[in-house]
């Protein structure tokens, strides 16, 4: 156990800084206030972009050998995992996850940090042939100041995952951390203001989305966006980004499928549909939350995941149990009216389908949907929550149709012994990531993102690092040749 500080601080040009007004966070497990934290203004917004302008423009970042941007992540990444364990205490207590989760969440960022320090130092650009009399090579630019905001589902290793990248290439940053969830990020952020990098570079603010939100991502001097949260948001961050034309990576949300053939592993299959909807309480951007199976072992199915529920412990995060609060009422709420909504359209709800009654805080009960067909909202909509729609497919094709028909395009999973049917399913289905025979299959240096509603670009692997880069093509005429 770590005492919680009563007020928390935004960090801007190297100073921690209060604000004229506050937010109060609370703890989902109990639903009471646990610390308030300084709520950022548009002038905090303003202050924090100067900060990171002047220290884009400075050359601080990109005029040093890369060798020292090395040196910079690797110790960041040690003074994360030197707070771990207190930032998971923080983190466990404002967001409801299990503690054990919240310690791999900073264990993770530390290795954003490392991964990306490995690349800092081989950014390297292409020469193009165009015959004699002409030299040509491109040169891979930062894109300046990278304004990131964050979801409070995952806030630390999110943070990490965009933030280590930007810095690896170069970047000054500023991030705005969600209002459900800040303080895990400050603990992160204190440890990375230990690192030594140059004053500006990295920024946090903590204010409301559609206030300091929206300011940052209509500022003509932020050159990128990288988003991370719901549809809604996205779209609107879209529109106000057009007005200076800021380019961005928008990771947004999904309705992802798991087809389950009869020829599935039922211990691999169970273990995956386990941590692919209950883990976090189903509050994951890629949470299975569709399963869909074939005729032959529905009945079969169906029954092991209805027991597999019933069988989880419930509890808060410090208590380490399957299944933790969801983050705020509000939340719980809207899950609860999406399964009322479900019920009414035929959905059966086998197991859950509503609150605990008894529980103080916000605890959906975890949730079973059966005879979901694929126009249902449940079969189209994203939860959030810890609630799966299960379907039936006959055939192959069915089930890739089920699969790719919604707006949303973020992951899919097979899972069967045939090879050849996985690689099959693999082509077709409609997603940026597919498992195949385990759900969360892959990690930090694997390429992430979505298609459709899911949003564009990709973050984590080397591929992200480009995200964050843009392209300068020299052509030069050479007299003489
Ligand atoms: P949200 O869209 O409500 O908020 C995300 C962030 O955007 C918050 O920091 C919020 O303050 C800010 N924001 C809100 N309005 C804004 C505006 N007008 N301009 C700028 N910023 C604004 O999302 P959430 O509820 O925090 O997170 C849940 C959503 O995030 C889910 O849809 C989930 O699927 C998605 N998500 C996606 C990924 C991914 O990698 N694809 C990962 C985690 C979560």
């Amino acid at each position: 156990m770590y005492p919680i500080a009563s007020h928390w601080l935004n960090y801007i040009d190297g100073q921690w800084s209060d604000s004229v007004q506050r937010l109060t966070v609370n703890n989902p497990g109990s639903a009471e206030p646990l610390a308030t934290i300084a709520q950022a203004t548009v002038a905090d917004a303003e202050h924090a972009v100067q900060a990171a302008r002047r220290c884009a423009d400075s050359g601080e970042l990109t005029r040093v050998r890369p060798a020292q941007r090395v040196t910079w992540l690797l110790r960041i990444a040690e003074e994360i995992r030197a707070v771990a364990d207190e930032g998971a205490w923080v983190l466990c207590q404002e967001n409801g996850k299990r503690l054990s989760d919240a310690k791999d969440e900073f264990i993770e960022a530390a290795r954003y940090f490392e991964y990306y320090a490995g690349m800092a130092d081989k950014i390297e650009g292409t020469s193009i042939p165009l015959g004699n009399g002409y030299m040509d090579f491109t040169l891979y630019d930062p894109m300046g100041v990278s304004a990131q905001i964050v979801p409070w589902n995952f806030p630390v290793s999110i943070c990490a995952r965009s933030l280590a990248p930007a810095l690896a290439a170069g970047n000054a940053v500023v991030i705005k951390s969600p209002e459900l969830s800040p303080l895990g990020m400050c603990v992160l952020i204190r440890a990375i203001a230990n690192a030594g990098l140059p004053q500006g570079a990295v920024n946090l603010i903590c204010g409301r989305g559609r206030e300091v939100g929206s300011h940052l991502v209509s500022h003509r001097d932020v050159d990128q966006i990288v988003f991370t949260g719901s549809v809604p948001t996205g779209q609107s961050i879209l529109r106000d980004a057009a007005r200076h034309a800021i380019p961005g990576v928008m990771e947004l949300g999904g309705k992802s499928a798991a087809i389950a053939f009869a020829d599935a592993d039922r211990e691999q299959l169970l273990a995956s549909v386990k941590s692919g909807i209950f883990f976090n309480a189903g509050q994951v951007c890629s949470a299975m939350s569709r399963l869909l199976v074939q005729r032959e072992i529905y009945e079969e199915v169906v029954e092991a995941v209805v027991a597999m529920a019933e069988g989880l412990s419930i509890g808060t995060g410090q208590e380490n149990a399957d299944l933790t609060p969801v983050v705020s009422a509000g939340q719980l709420a809207g899950i609860e009216a999406l399964c009322r909504r479900a019920i009414e359209e035929g959905a059966i709800a086998v197991t859950g389908g509503e609150a605990f009654a008894d529980r103080a805080g916000h605890f959906m009960r975890p949730t079973v949907f059966r005879d979901v067909t694929p126009q249902m909202c449940i079969a189209q909509e994203e939860v959030f929550g810890p609630v799966l729609a299960i379907m039936s497919f006959d055939t192959e094709e069915e089930a890739i149709a089920i699969a790719n028909g919604t707006e949303f395009g973020l992951v899919a999973g097979v899972f069967t012994q045939d090879i050849s049917r996985a690689m099959r399913c693999t082509r077709r289905l409609k997603a940026g990531q597919v498992f195949v025979n385990e759900w969360y299959a892959g990690g930090i240096e694997t390429p992430f993102g979505g298609v459709g509603l899911s949003g564009f670009g990709r973050e984590k692997g080397q591929e992200a690092l480009y995200s964050y880069v843009r392209t300068k093509n020299v052509a030069i005429r050479i007299a003489g040749e």
